[in-house]
């Protein structure tokens, strides 16, 4: 059975919180990978609030391409319409059918959101969950959401400890935005990136 990680994301840019949280899911859990999955039109946000997913995919490679067991999929943003999570998943398992074992990996606030999201039970069914906490959420909070999937959904969803990194992608664009100081809380390729190509002005 091949262990597989599925790290989904808006990647609005990709910093070190998902960098470091996909790292240590793969390692916690051994995965043989993770492939980090840029959503398309993410449901939950407005398009123009999205920057281009050209050059959303293109961060996410500079990032990810010092790890070997980090991999980047177009299989959202070539997808048309909305992307949704469940036929993510779907057309993973088609791809890999019976010989893979699927982990989606996300952080605390995703999850806690899980259960609004498209089929969810469909959804555990198809792969484990891996929540990682992230700054801000707090653990208590998660386990009591993880508490009641396993009462209502009769599934388990595994939560991980990972190095907490107070980043996130909205304050990132915020500093850029106001002129100020981006370096450490992202890979340096993806900082030339978006100085490059003008992001987030
Ligand atoms: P935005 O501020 O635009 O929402 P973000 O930083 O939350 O961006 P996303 O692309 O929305 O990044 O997140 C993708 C996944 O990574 C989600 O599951 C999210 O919970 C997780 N994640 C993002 N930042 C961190 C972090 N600092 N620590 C742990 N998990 C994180
Ligand atoms: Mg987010």
């Amino acid at each position: 059975m091949t262990r597989i990680g599925i790290m989904g994301g808006t990647f609005d840019p990709i910093h070190y919180g998902h960098l470091v949280t996909a790292e240590a899911v793969r390692t916690n859990y051994n995965l043989d990978y993770v492939i980090f999955v840029p959503t398309g039109k993410p449901p939950h946000k407005k398009e123009y609030e999205v920057t281009d997913s050209s050059h959303r995919y293109l961060m996410t490679v500079l990032a990810t391409v010092t790890n070997p067991f980090f991999e980047v999929s177009r299989i959202e943003i070539d997808r048309e319409g909305v992307s949704y999570t469940i036929d993510t998943i779907k057309q993973f398992k088609q791809i890999f059918g019976n010989k893979a074992s699927l982990f989606f990996i996300s952080g605390a606030d995703a999850i806690l959101e899980i259960i609004t999201w498209k089929q969810v039970d469909a959804l555990l069914d198809l792969c484990y969950f891996v929540a990682a906490t992230r700054p801000g959420y707090e653990l208590s909070e998660l386990n009591k959401k993880i508490e009641y999937i396993k009462k209502v959904y009769k599934r388990n969803i595994y939560s991980l400890e990972v190095p907490a990194m107070a980043i996130s992608s909205t304050d990132i664009r915020k500093r850029v935005k106001e002129g100020r100081s981006i370096k450490y809380l992202l890979p340096e390729s993806v900082e030339h990136y978006i100085i490059k190509n003008g992001l987030y002005k």
